[in-house]
């Protein structure tokens, strides 16, 4: 994840720097790919290998709703929702999985109570974990 959390936009003819939440992605999808609220559309974003032949980029070509773009776009192609528990490095693909993670981590099991609970709170709220924003984001809307 780059350190200001902006990503560039794969889409055809955008290249604009969004930032990896899936509220911003949203945002964009509407504001510059007018993408409406319902109906389907094919995944365009084309992920660019690490080769440098131009071939070699792939063209997603997923079949998806338009609501479940920005997630998609975060989860597949950004991975900036992806994230590593920093006690046993295992990653977790999103970190709305982590708080289910830590309950069958190893590590975080063999810690007190009182250090379990300190590691909860502690690790949250101040941005152990790259995708944090996301998570808070995605918690929010949740709540709303
Ligand atoms: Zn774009
Ligand atoms: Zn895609
Ligand atoms: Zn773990």
């Amino acid at each position: 994840m780059p350190p200001d959390g902006l990503y560039t936009c794969r889409l055809p003819n955008c290249g604009q720097q969004v930032q990896g939440t899936k509220t911003e992605v949203d945002k964009h999808l509407r504001d510059v790919h007018q993408l409406s609220k319902h109906g389907n559309v094919v995944c365009l974003w084309i992920d660019e290998s690490d080769e440098e032949e131009e071939e070699e980029n792939m063209l997603c070509g997923d079949k998806l709703q338009n609501q479940s773009l920005a997630k998609h776009i975060c989860e597949r192609h950004m991975r900036s929702l992806a994230v590593d528990c920093e006690l046993c490095n295992n990653r977790q693909a999103r970190i709305d999985n982590m708080p289910r993670h830590l309950k069958s981590c190893k590590v975080f099991h063999q810690c007190s109570p009182y250090l379990q609970s300190q590691i909860w709170s502690f690790l949250l709220p101040n941005k152990q974990f790259p995708g944090l924003d996301s998570y808070r984001e995605n918690n929010r809307q949740r709540t709303e």
